[in-house]
């Protein structure tokens, strides 16, 4: 079954410019801006401009471009924002989608969490 896109989601009328945002890069296929809620120093949400509902959706269909543009972009705002292991603490990486991943905005993002230790990726008791 083809994955349904919804073309009102939030993310959708960000990349129309119809809600502003905070960017943090911008290139030919994606585009990183600081989450509305930030739940660390640093959260960065990275998103492809295409029109992809989860990870799988864009991993499976997009082309090699966007998929290269889209995770040399996730680097780069790892380095602008100071996370990465170069000189860095480090990050967390984040993608949520559907219902059991509890995603609420139905285009592909990654997170980029940092600025602090973050704690277990899941509580124990959550298996
Ligand atoms: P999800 O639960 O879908 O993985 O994460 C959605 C994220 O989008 C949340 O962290 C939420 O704070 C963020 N978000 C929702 N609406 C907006 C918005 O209008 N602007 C920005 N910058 N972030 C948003």
């Amino acid at each position: 079954m083809p994955y349904a896109y919804d073309a009102q989601n939030i993310f959708a009328r960000i990349l129309r410019g119809e809600i502003p945002n905070k960017t943090v890069l911008e290139t030919a296929h994606t585009l990183a801006f600081h989450d509305i809620q930030p739940q660390a120093p640093v959260h960065v949400l990275v998103i492809p401009k295409g029109a992809y509902v989860s990870y799988d959706h864009f991993a499976s269909e997009a082309t090699d471009a966007e998929i290269v543009d889209f995770n040399r972009t996730v680097a780069e705002v790892c380095r602008m924002t100071g996370v990465h292991l170069g000189s860095g603490e480090g990050f967390r990486a984040i993608t949520n989608a559907g219902a059991h991943g509890v995603q609420e905005v139905p285009h592909y993002h990654l997170h980029i969490l940092g600025g602090r230790p973050l704690g277990r990726m899941l509580a124990r008791s959550e298996s």
